[in-house]
């Protein structure tokens, strides 16, 4: 319990997913968990979990693309808390289509959340976490996405390429300052994602693609409490860059050591596409 007693731990998309269980693993090691999410019923859902672990929680329903709306919900969480310690950017959006069925509007939505999210949480929370002299921890939960760019996916690996790189030159840059910064990379995790994914093209045609992947999704079966269980060994353990679920290292390891078998693993047609 005591690992994280009293320290203040925000997640962005804690209504679901990954984020609803890094809560509860957070919760059941003390912390008091700052939600964040475009979903209310979700962090509901999610706060009564965060109740049962021991802990207690505050909801904020914020879109994380909106500038606006993050500095309002910053502004609200320094009056209650003097800053983070832990902060944890993993709200994001799947999108599949091939490249020149996408649509310019999908593009500007995606890197919206996906990107633009995750600079607003460390744009708007970073400069307290920095002038309390505490430390902390910032996570920003990129995908294995970030590494293995199927040709299905052209607007979420661009922006999770974008999350993985800009963390990396973010962990230097605050690493003066001893705040330690992640890079948490999941593999096909059994969340609710690709319910909500931007399906285009051929692949939006009838919805089969969609059904595939979630059926492929549910049988792969990977449950979103080992992401938690990283991303906390990562905060506790200071970690860099963790890639989570075998497929994951895989493609880590493939793309740094066997790069053409990445490239040619790139062309092949994804199993949900056809
Ligand atoms: P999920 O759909 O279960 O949860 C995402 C949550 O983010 C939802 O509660 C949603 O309401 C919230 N959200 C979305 N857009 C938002 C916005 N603009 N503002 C505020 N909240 C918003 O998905 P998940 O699988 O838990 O995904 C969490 C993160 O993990 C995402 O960044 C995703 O890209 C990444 N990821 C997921 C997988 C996977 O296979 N599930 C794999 C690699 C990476």
């Amino acid at each position: 319990m005591s690992k994280m007693k009293n320290k203040v731990v925000l997640i962005t998309g804690a209504g679901s997913g990954i984020g609803r269980e890094t809560a509860i693993v957070f919760a059941q090691q003390g912390a008091h968990i700052v939600m964040v999410d475009r979903d209310q019923a979700g962090m509901e859902g999610t706060g009564r979990l965060v109740a049962e672990a021991g802990s207690d929680s505050e909801a904020h329903l914020c879109d994380v693309s909106s500038r606006e709306a993050m500095r309002a919900l910053a502004d609200e969480v320094h009056r209650r808390h003097q800053a983070l310690d832990v902060l944890i950017n993993n709200a994001g959006i799947g999108s599949a289509g091939r490249f020149l069925e996408t649509n310019l509007d999908t593009w500007e939505k995606v890197l919206d959340v996906n990107v633009l999210g995750v600079v607003h949480g460390c744009h708007f929370f970073a400069p307290r976490m920095v002038a309390t002299r505490n430390g902390g921890s910032i996570v920003n939960i990129a995908s294995a996405a970030a590494f293995a760019a199927a040709k299905e996916m052209p607007i979420y690996a661009a922006s999770k390429f974008a999350v993985f790189g800009f963390t990396e030159s973010l962990r230097a840059d605050l690493s003066e300052y001893g705040i330690h910064v992640a890079t948490i990379c999941p593999g096909l995790i059994n969340t609710p994602i690709v319910k909500n994914t931007l399906f285009e093209g051929a692949m939006a045609a009838g919805g089969k693609a969609r059904d595939k992947a979630m059926a492929l999704y549910q049988r792969r079966n990977y449950p979103p409490e080992k992401v938690a269980q990283a991303i906390f060994k990562a905060v506790v353990k200071r970690k860099s860059v963790v890639p989570v679920s075998p497929e994951a290292w895989a493609l880590y390891y493939a793309k740094r050591f066997v790069p053409s078998i990445m490239e040619q693993l790139g062309k092949m047609d994804a199993p949900v596409a056809k």
